[in-house]
């Protein structure tokens, strides 16, 4: 039977708590036992796909092809898990159910509530996964502020199933922010205390306080907060800011969290073998030598929306003993005239070209590319990266003028780079990408072959254009070769047979990247920056 740790939020969003979340797994993995995550996140939405990452950061892509939040991404590389769909649970899914069953006649003669029926069907989403996984813990993330009105059938589902499932089988961890006043220099717990009591109104206490400040909290701060968030002085551990993320689970562990875990679930504490992970993080902070990294994208004001590229740029990093420092290049502001193209260019050791959708920034991202093609640097091009790589190709070198995108300009004369024919039909926009893990096909005595070492690997995808295989002769005999493809046959890797490291993939490597296992494509990119 498994066990479940909720972790709820208070004060604000945005505090980490997914950081939390992980890291709590990965104590508990590291004692033995399988554990597996959940997020919740309370919008309407059905899953992450159809938001702006400018709202929520990254939509994170699981093998299955789930469009999820960002914080499966910690999870699956924290826990160095393959996660589902079904680990992201949102009002949409859970509505969308209910609704279904509700015309179906499931709940025949029976007025539809809030409780228990939607209660109900949130629960038993969490229970499917501790079954289909068999963790023996399995944690659940609440999206969001407690208080929030949209979060509120959540926090009830997970007070019912505390009930149910009995207190030694269910934890709750609740994440606080305790600010400092910049005046005074003092931190302050009252927003903390309104959350504790915010909490207690809906009949939830807190086994355990995660205080996150950014510096470590005197004993008197941490007094207050178990005081009045009703727990013990050692049932409070402070998360203060650490740089990589993947130290937090370090300082939890020297506050104990890790026993404090095992004794409320009823788990036999082992001592957790931290060993390779501490390593790494000891790694990465050692790095002596700094790669400059151009990262060129439109989505640059926060840096969230490219959360795993830049995760696995500090995998492969901390790997190799250098540290990436990145250079942000918004293509808007390279349209206005407001950046400097050959000096930005001059100064970075090389650069990667972001994923994208959209025509805001197109024009920007082709004349960096150029300038950077021209300059024979490093370029990693991921997905929109790619497609923009082979526009430019074509302009500029192939002499294919106005060649584009047709998801840019739908009437170019070159559309070196058009929509799929199995999207050609597809009106509805959510979840109707090509998504998921999927298969690539690598050429032999290629720079994919190098970096892959094998003839099919599997890499997540997120897109509808592809690289319009009509032009491939023009490329190939001008030096721009394919080197991998789909099974349909797709170009899926293109890169320069001249160039050290010239490479643009249609799929996302930088999400099957972990601490312990750098994506191979990240690791060659960042090696040709030394
Ligand atoms: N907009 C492009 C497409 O849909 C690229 C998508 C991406 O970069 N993830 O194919």
């Amino acid at each position: 039977m498994a066990k479940y740790v909720f972790v709820t939020g208070g004060v604000l969003s945005g505090l980490g708590k997914g950081i939390i979340t992980a890291s709590i797994g990965l104590l508990l993995k590291s004692m033995g036992y399988s554990v597996t995550a959940i997020k919740i996140d309370p919008y309407v939405n059905v899953d992450a796909g159809t938001m702006n990452p400018y709202m929520h950061g990254e939509v994170f892509v699981t093998d299955d092809g789930g469009e999820t939040d960002l914080d499966l991404g910690h999870y699956e590389r924290f826990l160095d898990v393959n996660l589902s769909r079904d680990h992201n649970i949102t009002t949409g899914k859970v509505y969308m159910e209910v609704i279904t069953r509700e015309r179906r006649g499931d709940y025949l003669g029976q007025t539809v509530q809030i409780i228990p029926h939607v209660t109900d069907e949130i629960k038993q989403k969490i229970r499917d996964v501790a079954r289909k996984t068999s963790a023996d813990v399995v944690l659940v993330e609440v999206g969001g502020t407690v208080g929030d009105i949209e979060g509120l059938p959540f926090l009830e589902a997970a007070r019912q199933m505390r009930l149910e499932e009995g207190s030694a089988n269910a934890l709750f961890v609740h994440v606080v922010l305790v600010p400092k006043l910049s005046t005074t220099g003092e931190f302050k717990t009252k927003p903390a205390q309104h959350s504790f009591q915010e909490l207690r109104r809906i009949g939830i206490q807190p086994d355990v306080i995660v205080a996150r400040s950014e510096s470590p909290l005197a004993p008197s701060v941490v007094g207050k907060l178990a005081l009045f968030g009703n727990v013990g002085m050692d049932e409070v551990v402070n998360s203060y800011d650490v740089d990589p993320v993947y130290d937090v689970p370090i300082v939890l562990r020297e506050q104990g969290l890790d026993r404090i875990l095992a004794r409320k679930l009823f788990l036999e504490y082992r001592t957790p073998d931290l060993g390779k992970w501490i390593e790494f993080v000891e790694k990465y902070g050692s790095a002596s030598k700094t790669v400059n990294v151009a990262m060129v994208g439109k989505y640059t004001a926060l840096h969230d929306s490219y959360l795993s590229i830049v995760e696995a740029l500090k995998h492969a990093g901390a790997h190799l003993g250098v540290r990436p420092r990145l250079v942000w290049v918004e293509s808007t502001d390279v349209e206005r005239g407001r950046v400097d193209v050959e000096s930005v260019v001059g100064s970075v050791d090389g650069a990667v070209v972001l994923p994208g959708f959209g025509s805001r920034g197109v024009e920007g991202k082709i004349a960096v590319i150029r300038a950077l093609r021209e300059a024979e640097k490093p370029v990693l091009g991921i997905c929109y990266g790619l497609q923009l790589m082979v526009v430019e190709f074509a302009r500029n070198v192939l002499g294919l003028e106005k060649a584009n995108t047709t998801e840019v300009d739908p009437s170019t004369p070159h559309p070196v780079v058009d929509l799929l024919e199995i999207q050609k039909s597809v009106v509805v926009k959510g979840g109707s990408m090509r998504l998921g893990a999927l298969p690539i096909k690598i050429a032999a005595g290629t720079l994919a072959y190098r970096i892959y070492g094998a003839d099919l690997v599997y890499e997540r995808h997120r897109h509808r254009y592809h690289i319009n295989p009509h032009y491939l002769d023009k490329f190939e005999s001008s030096g721009y070769v394919v080197s991998g493809e789909s099974p349909e046959g797709y170009p899926e890797i293109m890169e320069l047979s001249n160039h050290r490291f010239y490479f643009g993939t249609q799929a996302h490597p930088e999400f099957k990247s972990r601490p312990l296992r750098p994506s191979p494509v990240f690791v060659e990119f960042v090696k040709s920056l030394i």
